[in-house]
């Protein structure tokens, strides 16, 4: 993909109004989600969401393929940190320009191993005490990923100053939700951290390649979605696999794209050093 570094996006459009200008419409678009969850009146948790279409047992296992269909996460959570462990190396030619930037990375793969149990532990028995222990992780992993853009796409220190504070914002919207019953700031949490991932996305350039692989992150997040949705049609049709243990394993899939991602990607400090990812990589593939 040719991308201009300077002015250019993901789709290579010029980006409107100048950096400060993108920021301020960030921030605003942010403070307006968190005004929206202040106001709303509260949303409960349906009850009938725990019902879930496939509900065999096997092995002493209730909810069978539900509850083992989280081992995905456990492996690509593992890929991914054993990935970071070892690219020690730093440079515009490997997938870190500065050592310190894999830190949201390493919370986002910890936060998708923890799903894995988490989540695991829900589907064992789902009810709403359960429910916390698989809605934990998944904020720390979303927080993570916001943190990971805004350091990429915006600054990077900020985006490290954030990862904490954004990490405990997630936690603390699941608490509000177990204790007040308002699920409003976990819903925020998990698709308003999306949706303000995809604006930052859109209006600030990268400071790494292979940008695109984010589109096929987007796409398997929205079909682990709708999977989720149509999980008694899926299974109705089936009769072997339901659409939420497909959930876990199309998600856990996204997950190893966001890890492609990182192995084939290379940054972007200066042209010569462009030149040199671009070559290093493309020989390393
Ligand atoms: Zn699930």
């Amino acid at each position: 993909m040719t991308l201009d570094r300077r002015t250019g996006n993901l789709f290579g459009m010029t980006l409107p109004l100048t950096k400060l200008g993108r920021i301020w419409l960030v921030v605003l678009i942010a403070l307006a989600g968190v005004l929206a969850v202040l106001i709303l009146p509260p949303l409960r948790q349906p009850q009938g969401y725990h019902q879930f279409a496939d509900q065999r047992s096997l092995l002493g296992i209730p909810n069978f393929l539900n509850v083992i269909s989280n081992g995905g996460f456990l492996v690509v959570g593992l890929m991914g940190l054993s990935f970071l462990w070892e690219e020690r190396a730093v440079g515009a030619d490997t997938s870190f320009i500065e050592s310190y930037e894999r830190l949201p990375y390493i919370v986002f793969f910890v936060g998708v191993v923890f799903t894995c149990f988490g989540s695991a532990y829900y589907h064992w028995k789902p009810n709403d005490s359960t429910l916390v222990w698989d809605r934990l992780p998944m904020t720390v992993v979303f927080m993570s990923i916001l943190a990971a853009t805004i350091a990429e796409r915006i600054d990077v220190k900020v985006g490290l100053r954030l990862l904490w504070p954004l990490v405990l914002a997630g936690v603390a919207s699941v608490s509000c939700w177990r204790w007040s019953g308002n699920l409003w700031p976990y819903v925020a949490a998990q698709y308003f951290s999306i949706v303000l991932v995809g604006l930052i996305i859109v209006l600030f350039p990268p400071r790494y390649s292979r940008s695109a692989d984010l589109l096929w992150v987007a796409g398997l997040y929205v079909l682990a979605k709708m999977a989720e949705a149509l999980d008694a049609r899926i299974w109705g049709a089936t009769r072997f696999v339901s659409g939420h243990t497909l959930k876990h394993l199309i998600a856990a899939l996204a997950v190893y794209c966001v890890l492609r991602m990182l192995v084939k990607r290379w940054g972007y400090v200066n042209e010569a050093w462009l030149a040199l990812g671009q070559k290093v990589k493309a020989a390393r593939l």
